[in-house]
């Protein structure tokens, strides 16, 4: 029964949404871009995990590093209420 479940959810989510920086390939993921990195911090100051913000591994783990980069100097908050 349980795979029955998994595998509708499967289904009804074949379609992947395109990575934004693949898209826009002049985009390069920088620790000093601070509004785009925010909009992949969620309002805690978490970040946004790659099957939310649609983003391909390589450019999710450039985002993470640069994250955490920002939060290091301050640009973005470890944790914000
Ligand atoms: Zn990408």
């Amino acid at each position: 029964m349980a795979t029955k479940v998994k595998r509708a959810v499967k289904e009804r989510r074949t379609k992947r949404k395109p990575c934004n920086f693949c898209i826009d390939r002049a985009i390069a993921v920088s620790y000093r871009d601070v509004p785009r990195l925010k909009k992949y911090v969620s309002e805690r100051g978490k970040i946004v995990p790659r099957r939310i913000s649609g983003n391909c591994a390589k450019h999710q783990r450039m985002l993470t590093t640069a994250v955490k980069r920002a939060r290091l100097i301050a640009f973005l908050p470890f944790v914000s209420e």
